[in-house]
């Protein structure tokens, strides 16, 4: 099995596969893992699926528990809704989700798959053209002392967002690019003792929405990250400048000293989805299939149902099981993504940026009324945490 890309979705769906007895090399062109400020919120279908692979008490060990996520309304700073995946307890083996950032979780991963017979993960080794034939499947990779060409019997592109793998079949990539852009800051400040906050909030603004969420951070000591979109006509230099940040987080929440930031980036955020996962001998999984803006934190949840998916169907078609059980990927997979994460996530930054006052308060009225019933609040956190989307995926034949 060849794999392209070393991110969290690649190494996850290289053990899942190693795990099942395959020979796996997976192709990183970094020179290690990237540990930019991006994915933490794992849910509990994903924290089901780690635990299948052995991975979810140490996802666990060095992330944070947060059962409950708020919703406010930020002009008032009124608490409109809290939900509590407590109420998954008949659900889920893991009735909360753990805010772990993926560069752990693609650590982790890298660590068990290297233990396993068999496996071998090449950084600085970029895929840069593929040989897909009715057989198998050869890569060119460019490594630092030139161009190598390998062979396997099916390749993964989970070469992220822009992936070679993808472009190279010709795969289109259908959707949309937001014109704003997603700033993420990360800052020391304790949102939690000072303000106290918990460790994942969603603020709706006509203006400026923002989203707030606390990691572990690499030392254990806790760090909050703040997302903000930008103004479609901001320049990165000064979204990105000193004075923009202050600004940014001192409207936010005033306080008398500057924030300590001690992390800024941008990301480009779309929503799009790939013509198909599969083609032949060559699948897509994580970004490389799917892209969606991260209000939600779904996106690499999905990638890591990929992976697993990926390496059951091509499990059973090794055993002897046919060329159905290939196509089965495409057809749970992509259905599901587009029903669940685009649709979810879509309507998640709809409901952050609403500018209609009356729209406003009647989203905030149907978040209290779902929060304070019950079977409701069940079903919409069976919704966000993709546990519904997996039972949805078994029915799929
Ligand atoms: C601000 C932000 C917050 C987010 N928060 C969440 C969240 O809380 N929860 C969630 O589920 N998702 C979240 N996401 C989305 C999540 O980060 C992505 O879905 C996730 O990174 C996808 O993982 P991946 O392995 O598919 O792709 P990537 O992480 O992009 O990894 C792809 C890897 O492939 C490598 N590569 C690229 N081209 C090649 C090539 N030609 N050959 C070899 N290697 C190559 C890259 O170097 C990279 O390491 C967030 C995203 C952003 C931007």
């Amino acid at each position: 099995m060849l794999i392209a890309g070393g991110g969290p979705v690649g190494v996850v769906t290289a053990l899942a596969l190693a795990q099942r007895g395959f020979a796996v090399t997976v192709f990183e062109s970094g020179p290690q893992i990237n540990d930019a400020p991006r994915a933490a919120t794992t849910h509990p279908a994903t924290l089901d699926l780690l635990a299948g692979l052995g991975l979810s008490d140490e996802v666990i060990r060095r992330g944070l528990t947060a059962r409950k996520f708020q919703f406010r309304d930020r002009p008032s700073g009124e608490l409109i809704a809290e939900f509590d995946h407590g109420v998954l307890g008949q659900d889920t083996a893991f009735p909360f989700v753990v805010q772990c950032e993926q560069h752990k979780l693609a650590r982790l991963a890298i660590d068990r798959l290297r233990a396993l017979p068999e496996t071998a993960v090449h950084f600085s080794a970029r895929v840069v053209a593929v040989d897909a034939q009715p057989g198998g499947v050869g890569v060119t990779v460019e490594t630092g002392d030139g161009a190598r060409t390998f062979r396997g019997a099916f390749l993964v592109g989970a070469d992220g967002g822009r992936s070679t793998v993808r472009k190279c079949l010709g795969i289109a990539f259908e959707g949309y690019t937001f014109p704003e852009r997603f700033i993420v800051l990360t800052t020391p400040f304790d949102f939690e003792a000072e303000r106290g906050y918990c460790y994942r909030n969603y603020f709706s603004d006509p203006d400026e929405w923002a989203n707030l969420f606390k990691v572990a951070g690499d030392d254990g000591r806790g760090q909050w990250r703040v997302v903000f979109p930008t103004r479609a006509e901001e320049s990165d230099e000064d979204a990105l400048s000193d004075a923009g940040v202050q600004q940014r987080l001192q409207r936010f929440f005033p306080k008398p000293a500057p924030y300590e930031v001690v992390h800024r980036n941008l990301y480009k955020v779309h929503q799009r989805v790939a013509a198909t996962f599969r083609k032949g001998r060559v699948f897509l999984a994580g970004d490389a299939a799917h892209v969606n803006n991260p209000i939600g934190g779904l996106g690499l949840n999905c990638g890591i149902h990929d992976g697993v998916e990926l390496a059951q169907r091509l499990s059973r078609f090794c055993g002897g099981s046919g060329e159905d059980e290939l196509d089965l990927y495409d057809r749970r997979r992509r259905p599901l993504n587009v029903e669940f994460v685009q649709s979810q996530t879509i309507s998640n930054k709809k409901r952050l940026e609403e500018k209609d006052p009356g729209v406003r308060a009647a989203n905030f009225e149907q978040l209290r009324r779902t929060a304070a019933d019950s079977a409701r609040h069940r079903e919409f956190l069976l919704r966000t945490s993709l546990l519904e989307s997996v039972r949805k995926a078994a029915l799929i034949t």
